[in-house]
């Protein structure tokens, strides 16, 4: 394992002062992550929740080198390409017949803001005086200002707080709470003062994944939508992390018959192998942005928005929807997680075990609150020195492969979780 110790890179929700090893990776195939040693990772997290088929998809390399040879990047105000419009398309074809138009960027984060500006711009541009936000108790919507204001606040974004923007919270629907999370939702989408007109409601459809793989039923989810309808509060669904076939079905909102207004994908869209991001929108939305009158027009751009390369490497992400058994490999990875979770549902030392179409979590139970706070890092650590890569947060532990990991491969990561159960005390 190559220590980077040396190496000028800041990392990202690294803590560089407590020198954790840092493996330096060379390659990566299927669920696999090799180093130029030989020594092999099984990734249990589709490095951040991104790969999705699994690491340098044959169709989807492919589809990126070819690209590499056409168009490499072009300025997408006013111009357009053939993978862009080919992706808007398909797009459009899959998601249901509201959604018509589609709003290129390249993060999660960026496709959360483009959401958020958006919604505003819709209110302000048909002259009606709204722009709270509501938002989800426990949400993660990124890392940029304006997704962290309808985040979560804590330990994560404390030093930021000055910059946070004031929001509407609903309490998250925990089980046997339910009621009380509709009720709020309906409250604040009634809100008529000054101020709190509510102009959207941002959620991550299903399940909360930052905020600990918290999971709500559907139900729930198409209450929460009719609400928003009623009060004609924009309805945002950020699957950025749930799009995609994480949850069991290609989007999370398809298990609760829930059309959003406004929606965030991300992350899966190009497989995992490029950035990438788009926000689709309701006609009315762009309708209230089309104009003569250019100071309507939608004042959002990122230098790499709709990059070809990355486009083709989603088109290619959607052929493979297309024409392979996608969702015949998801749910046979969910059967194996269901086992894999059943197994461990006698053992005291594992709370809450719980799963959502591919993605298993459980949260370990650690009597010493002192040791909670080193217990992520210290599974991490336990974790990559058996040649696994599981990033709890906090004390929950989730696994969420890419969906063409092995038998073989899964059991080796509950092996090491089960391992590390052992090794708490
Ligand atoms: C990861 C994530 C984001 C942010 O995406 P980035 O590409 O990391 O900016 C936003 N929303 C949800 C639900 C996410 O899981």
């Amino acid at each position: 394992m190559t220590e980077t110790h040396q190496s000028p890179i800041w990392h990202p929700f690294t803590q560089h002062g407590l020198g954790d090893p840092i493996p330096l990776i060379a390659r990566a195939e299927g669920a696999r992550l090799y180093d130029a040693q030989g020594n092999c990772w099984i990734d249990a997290i589709s490095s951040w929740w991104v790969t999705t088929h699994g690491h340098a998809h044959p169709r989807i390399m492919a589809a990126i080198r070819a690209q590499t040879e056409r168009l490499d990047q072009l300025i997408f105000a006013g111009w357009t390409h053939e993978p862009a419009e080919a992706l808007a398309a398909e797009l459009i074809r899959i998601t249901p017949d509201p959604l018509t138009r589609v709003f290129f960027s390249d993060s999660g984060s960026t496709s959360v803001e483009v959401a958020l500006k958006m919604a505003l711009g819709y209110w302000f541009n048909i002259g009606e005086a709204r722009s709270r936000i509501l938002v989800m108790e426990h949400s993660y919507h990124g890392d940029t200002i304006g997704a962290m204001s309808v985040g979560a606040r804590g330990v994560y974004n404390r030093a930021w707080q000055p910059l946070l923007f004031d929001v509407g919270t609903i309490p998250f629907p925990a089980e046997g709470r339910e009621q009380d999370a509709l009720d709020a939702l309906e409250a604040a989408c009634a809100a008529k003062e000054t101020g709190h007109a509510p102009a959207a409601f941002i959620v991550e459809p299903l399940i909360l994944g930052a905020g600990g793989m918290l999971i709500y039923p559907a139900w729930v989810l198409a209450e929460m939508r009719s609400i928003c309808a009623a009060h004609g509060v924009l309805f945002i669904a950020d699957e950025v992390m749930t799009g995609w076939g994480r949850t069991g079905t290609r989007f999370a909102c398809d298990q609760a018959g829930v059309i959003p207004d406004i929606l965030c994908l991300s992350k899966g869209l190009t497989g995992g192998a490029m950035p990438l991001a788009v926000t689709l929108c309701i006609e009315p939305v762009f309708a209230a942005h089309l104009s003569t009158d250019r100071a309507k027009t939608f004042y959002h751009s990122s230098s790499y928005t709709a990059n070809p390369i990355a486009c083709a490497a989603a088109n290619a992400n959607l052929d493979i929807w297309r024409d392979e058994p996608v969702q015949a490999r998801i749910d046979a990875l969910a059967d194996a997680q269901a086992a894999h979770l059943a197994m461990l549902s006698t053992d005291a030392r594992a709370q809450n075990p719980r799963r959502l179409g591919t993605i298993a979590a459980l949260d370990v139970v650690q009597p010493d609150p002192g040791y909670l706070s080193t217990l992520a890092p210290r599974l991490i650590a336990f974790y990559r020195e058996r040649g696994v890569l599981l990033r709890p947060l906090g004390n929950t532990i989730y696994v969420m492969p890419p969906y063409g990991i092995t038998a073989g491969e899964l059991a080796q990561v509950w092996a090491a979780i089960a391992a590390s159960l052992d090794n708490l005390s």
